[in-house]
């Protein structure tokens, strides 16, 4: 085995020049892919876990320049979900076996931190023993408390990129990387199961800038690691901008399951949109966690993050099927349990 995979897999660690090369280096990629895999195997055996999403809201008030639902885009058709249909999503969802609910959403400030405690102690209340993940932004640490206190038990922020000049190169000056960051430790601090990651391919990435994105998550130590390809939105600042490749987000799906082997990686959508079988392509990386989409199919399209997005006419109990069909046939197998992290310090071995 080359020599820089088989320290990485032994030590989760490399100095920058050799984590630099196998970030870069195609032919790499299917050992990287095995080593992953076998690393896989012995934290979570061939399990692949399940959260439902529901995309309850497509305002937002940033304007991150990548992304379709930003407040700048007047072509967006804009829409909300009510408690009552959230909690509809999530029926479905539990009867199909779904343990865990992610609630997604634009920075939308309709949603009240009351509003949002209704919603989680609502889900808590009616679905006993569930995961309830939000994602929906920076807040302030009293918000974030307040969700956790009303039963929220993760929380999903990805950085984007952990460098200061591509951050502000992606996003409008009102926001910061310093500020995101801050909230990703503020959820640590308050208990959270915390996920982060970032997009590969964004635009000007280069790869000193996955590198900065890999050592920042290892002072975070997240729980969960959601990273995907850059994809193209044709009614954002960055329309003429290509999407990421496939082959540099799979290597990078196995670069941090080798560095965080105990860590909860999904097989993401965007990576599902930019091939036909990209999700199945990324648990065979080392993915061990999808997200089928149980959003109302009425507001599917219009929670358009980038072009082409996969899923958006399928009736959920269809999406999930689906995505068994695809996980069985990548050598995996979905299983129903909150599918909550191992720690950090378990001692590797088989399942
Ligand atoms: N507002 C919340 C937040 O800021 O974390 C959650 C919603 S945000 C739309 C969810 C994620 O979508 C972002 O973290 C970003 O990585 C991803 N995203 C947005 N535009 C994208 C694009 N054009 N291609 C790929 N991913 C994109």
């Amino acid at each position: 085995m080359n020599e820089s995979i088989a320290r990485l897999t032994r030590t989760r660690d490399l100095p920058d020049g050799e984590l630099l090369t196998l970030i870069s280096d195609p032919m790499g990629e299917s050992e990287l892919a095995q080593a992953a895999d076998a690393q896989r195997r012995n934290w979570y055996g061939t399990e692949v876990y399940v959260r439902g999403l529901i995309e309850f809201t497509n305002y937002c008030k940033n304007d991150c320049y990548y992304c379709g639902i930003r407040r700048s885009n007047g072509k967006a058709d804009r829409y909300r979900l009510t408690d009552r249909q959230i909690l509809n999503c999530c029926r479905q969802g539990w009867a199909l076996g779904f343990r865990t609910f992610v609630l997604q959403g634009g920075e939308d400030h309709w949603y009240t931190d009351e509003r949002i405690c209704h919603i989680v102690l609502a889900i808590k209340g009616e679905f006993p023993g569930c995961a309830v993940t939000l994602s929906i932004g920076e807040k302030e640490r009293e918000s974030y408390a307040a969700y956790r206190v009303a039963g929220a038990d993760r929380y999903l922020l990805r950085h984007e990129t952990a460098s200061d000049d591509h951050y502000q190169m992606l996003h409008p000056s009102s926001l910061s990387l310093a500020h995101r960051k801050n909230c990703l430790f503020t959820l640590k601090e308050l208990g959270y199961q915390v996920g982060s990651g970032f997009m590969v391919g964004s635009p000007d990435q280069r790869p000193e800038h996955l590198l900065a994105d890999l050592r920042f998550l290892q002072r975070l130590q997240p729980a969960m690691i959601g990273i995907g390809p850059y994809i193209t939105h044709p009614d954002t600042p960055f329309h003429d901008q290509p999407s990421g490749d496939l082959h540099l987000t799979l290597r990078m799906v196995s670069i941090l399951r080798l560095m965080f082997p105990y860590a909860l990686i999904p097989a993401t959508t965007a990576l599902g949109t930019i091939h036909p079988r990209g999700r199945e392509l990324g648990l065979q990386a080392g993915a061990n966690v999808v997200m089928p989409n149980l959003s109302p199919v009425g507001v599917r399209e219009k929670y358009a993050l980038y072009e082409n997005k996969i899923c958006t006419g399928e009736e959920a109990a269809e999406c999930r099927s689906c995505l068994e069909g695809r996980v069985r046939l990548a050598g995996y197998e979905i299983v129903t349990a909150r599918g909550d992290v191992k720690p950090a310090n378990k001692k590797s071995s088989p399942k």
